[in-house]
């Protein structure tokens, strides 16, 4: 275990949006505060009581250049998209899909058993993948590792790897970490990950101490760790809950447009015109 602990960037409190046909989302990378963290382009964390503020969902959309990846805590979302994947994926299932040179699709969030949240993050494909064939994994929560330390902790390997533990998800050019934690009170839980991996925290239940801080944080919020080896996560006085989330970054520049990222202008010019002329979609189901 590296004894270089990671000391917190930056504490981001996430921003209320509409997005799609109007979901109410907190949004804590992608905006304003934070446009980029390389290779994350965006974090959105859905939920919420009252079904009018999700159920207009996204209607059929565009992406290209990145990958977006759904893991959802309650509710569903039923999805069908250009490759000819259609289906729903609920509680602790993982959608990763890999947008390439384009990808259409559908996600409509409804609840279950009146409860519906989740997680949207958008990880950024390097300059020779942006135009890679597109691809989508549906990671159903059975067969996500789940493992429960001594002290209670319990750790969902969605992607990367706990000790000999890999993730569910594999073969993603940023080489991801990304775990979902859940911490008793009062347990901590440390974690090593490449010290080349942009890496932040997000907590959305409960407070937490990061690193050596000796104030807690309290969900939500995005928190941003600094380079180092180990990542140092304790729960205060109830249970927190966080995922945990590196990736390698790709010091590239970026040209981002609503669901298109590419590297210069000319590529989103090209993207919105191929929509235009419908020569958008290389690769059909
Ligand atoms: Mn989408």
């Amino acid at each position: 275990m590296g004894t270089n602990i990671r000391k917190v960037a930056q504490i981001i409190t996430p921003t209320q949006v509409r997005e799609g046909a109007g979901v109410l989302l907190k949004r804590s990378i992608g905006t304003q505060t934070l446009d980029y963290l390389d290779p994350f382009l965006l974090l959105d964390h859905f939920g919420s009581n009252d079904p009018a503020d999700y159920l207009a969902g996204f209607p059929m959309h565009p992406h290209r250049g990145i990958e977006t990846v759904t893991y959802m805590l309650a509710g569903k979302v039923s999805h069908h998209d250009s490759l000819g994947n259609a289906g729903t994926i609920g509680a602790g299932d993982v959608q990763w899909m890999t947008a390439g040179s384009g990808i259409m699709h559908e996600e409509m969030p409804e609840p279950f058993e009146g409860k519906m949240e989740g997680f949207q993050l958008w990880v950024n494909l390097p300059a020779k993948y942006k135009m890679t064939d597109p691809r989508y994994q549906d990671i159903r929560s059975g067969i996500i590792p789940e493992l429960t330390l001594l002290n209670g902790v319990k750790i969902k390997v969605i992607a990367g790897q706990y000790g000999n533990t890999s993730g569910a998800v594999t073969v993603i050019y940023a080489n991801p970490t990304y775990l979902d934690v859940t911490l008793q009170p009062g347990s901590g839980f440390n974690h090593e990950i490449p010290a080349d991996h942009t890496a932040f925290a997000y907590l959305y239940r409960g407070q937490a101490f990061f690193s050596d801080a000796t104030t807690p944080v309290e969900a939500p919020k995005l928190v941003v760790l600094k380079d180092g080896e180990t990542v140092k996560v304790q729960a205060a006085a109830e249970e927190a809950r966080c995922l945990l989330v590196s990736g390698l970054p790709l010091g590239e520049p970026i040209a981002r447009y609503g669901p298109f990222v590419m590297n210069t202008r000319a590529e989103i010019e090209l993207a919105l015109q191929e929509l235009r002329n419908g020569t958008f979609i290389k690769t059909r189901g």
